[in-house]
């Protein structure tokens, strides 16, 4: 596995301090004199003596008297206070004119100087030692710097991933480059000989349980100052807001208000500290309109979320109708193709299929089947004395009739003109014959009403049966009987009914 020492070896040549970065650490760790040397290495740099007076007169440090010189500045906030702002100017100034190509340099200057202010302030409310907390802050994610610098197409793809993704930016830079932003900048910090309370705390600052007993407390303020920073400066400010509640107070028992509290301070100081970096406060506001604008943002969110819920629901439904609409023009497309347009029955083709199929299953299992043809009698002369739509009322009902005559696996169809045929699967020539004479006096007894009369037709019917031991039994055959029977129907009478050999 790489390690982070491999990965520089390798890949990359480690920024060296700022020359007066490493003036101002040598002076602070020679113990005697470092008083005077460091105000007389700051005064080297007017530009830096400038700032650093105004901040020592900020509300960073809320000093009740005013500051003018760096000797009383020193005096006043104390060496290690006064190194560790020269150090933040300095540092922050070497890398404000890095090369940034598509790295958001700014962004990334202004999210680190309100994490430092964050951890500042939350050091000192939770009275945690120590005057290294805005250095620290400022320098956690200084590890990201050196890695776009060094490479700087690997990690945009590494960024934009994350963007995507919400993956933690550890995990892909671990797997891009052996070890994450962490311990890159725990390394170039540890090689710049800054000490361990700056480089341990940003060690593990995102594996805080992991920091040693000195230093875990700084890590995990480091982490809330992370945190506070990114509500100011990116989204989900909501989300962030409630990991800093419940953890500061799990960790530090600090309640609601006073975090609140916090938060606004952090928010005041940045916009301040920004100022002195050099830096356009521009997107920090105060906490309750920040808040206030991403609980709009959720609602809006909620709201689309209802809608959006809302306009499935309506997709779905008006896909179901479309199904349904869609299945029943299919139905009444098999319908056309299959029915008949007059009497609604089966037509001359479906007969001819079901037939096929149903001698093929009585063949196959031996089981009847019946065929009846039946042919309405005189049928010309009810045409000529009534009229043709007469006539066509007349086969609807007769149609009507023997639908609700025969039993539901029958089947019914016009065979054509006057005459209709009646399949009638598993039944043998006996019942067959019960059924068709039953149709018969059905027909017979059928009353048509007509301009105030009655008008009744007959029907001959010729009936086919299998005896269930054929091996073999054809369509035409079978119809041909029937037809046959139907014949002998007509001619030994008419409204009767007649039974074929096959
Ligand atoms: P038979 O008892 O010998 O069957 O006498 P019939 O008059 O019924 O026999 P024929 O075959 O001579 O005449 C059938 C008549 O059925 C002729 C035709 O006008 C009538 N017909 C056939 N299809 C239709 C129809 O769709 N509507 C009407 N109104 N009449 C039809
Ligand atoms: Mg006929
Ligand atoms: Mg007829």
């Amino acid at each position: 596995m790489t390690t982070v020492q491999d990965f520089f070896d390798e890949k990359v040549r480690l920024p060296s301090p700022p020359t007066i970065a490493l003036k101002i650490l040598e002076a602070v760790r020679q113990e005697e004199n470092s008083f005077d040397d460091l105000a007389r290495i700051i005064s080297t740099d007017p530009s830096l003596s400038v700032r650093i007076l105004k901040l020592a007169n900020s509300s960073l440090y809320g000093l009740s008297q005013p500051v003018d010189s760096l000797a009383q500045a020193t005096a006043l906030i104390g060496t290690d206070a006064l190194k560790n702002i020269a150090l933040s100017f300095v540092i922050v100034q070497e890398f404000q004119n890095a090369p940034q190509g598509s790295f958001n340099l700014d962004y990334f200057w202004r999210r680190a100087i309100t994490a430092a202010v964050a951890a500042d302030v939350l050091g000192s409310a939770v009275g945690h030692k120590g005057q290294d907390l805005f250095v620290t802050g400022l320098l956690q994610d200084i590890g990201i710097l050196i890695l776009f610098l060094s490479h700087p197409n690997d990690y945009r793809a590494i960024l934009d991933q994350k963007r995507v993704s919400g993956e933690k930016l550890s995990v892909a830079e671990k797997e891009q480059f052996g070890c994450d932003h962490a311990e890159v900048g725990h390394y170039l910090l540890s090689s710049w000989n800054l000490p361990e309370c700056i480089s341990e705390p940003i060690r593990w600052h995102h594996m805080t349980a992991k920091a040693g007993k000195d230093f875990q407390g700084s890590a995990m303020l480091l982490d809330f100052s992370d945190k506070i920073s990114a509500m100011y400066h990116s989204v989900h400010s909501n989300m962030k807001s409630i990991e800093v509640h419940s953890g500061l107070a799990d960790k530090w028992h600090v309640s609601g208000g006073r975090v609140d509290e916090l938060i606004d301070t952090i928010g005041e100081r940045s916009r301040e500290i920004l100022d002195l970096f050099a830096m356009d406060p521009k997107d920090i506001k105060p906490f309750s309109q920040i808040m206030q604008e991403a609980n709009e943002e959720l609602g809006a969110l909620n709201l689309s979320y209802e809608q959006v819920v809302l306009e499935l629901k309506l997709a779905r439904r008006s896909a179901e109708q479309l199904a349904m609409e869609l299945q029943q023009a299919n139905n009444s497309l098999r319908e056309l193709v299959y029915r008949d347009g007059l009497t609604g029955l089966y037509n001359h083709r479906y007969f001819q299929n079901v037939l096929e199929t149903e001698l093929g299953r009585a063949v196959r299992y031996k089981h009847p089947v019946s065929l009846l043809l039946l042919d309405i009698d005189f049928f010309k002369k009810v045409n000529d004395t009534y009229g043709h739509p007469v006539g066509d009322e007349i086969l609807k009902e007769i149609a009507n009739v023997l639908t609700h005559l025969v039993r539901s696996c029958d089947v019914v169809a016009r065979y054509g003109g006057e005459e209709f045929a009646v399949i009638l699967p598993e039944t043998g020539s006996k019942g067959a014959k019960v059924l068709a004479q039953r149709l018969r006096r059905g027909v017979e007894q059928k009353k048509i009403e007509h301009n105030g009369k009655r008008v009744s037709v007959t029907v001959s019917i010729g009936l086919a049966a299998t005896d269930m031991t054929r091996k073999e039994l054809s369509r035409v055959a079978i119809i041909e009987c029937s037809d046959q029977a139907l014949y002998m129907a007509k001619q030994n009478g008419r409204n009767r009914v007649e039974l074929g050999v096959i």
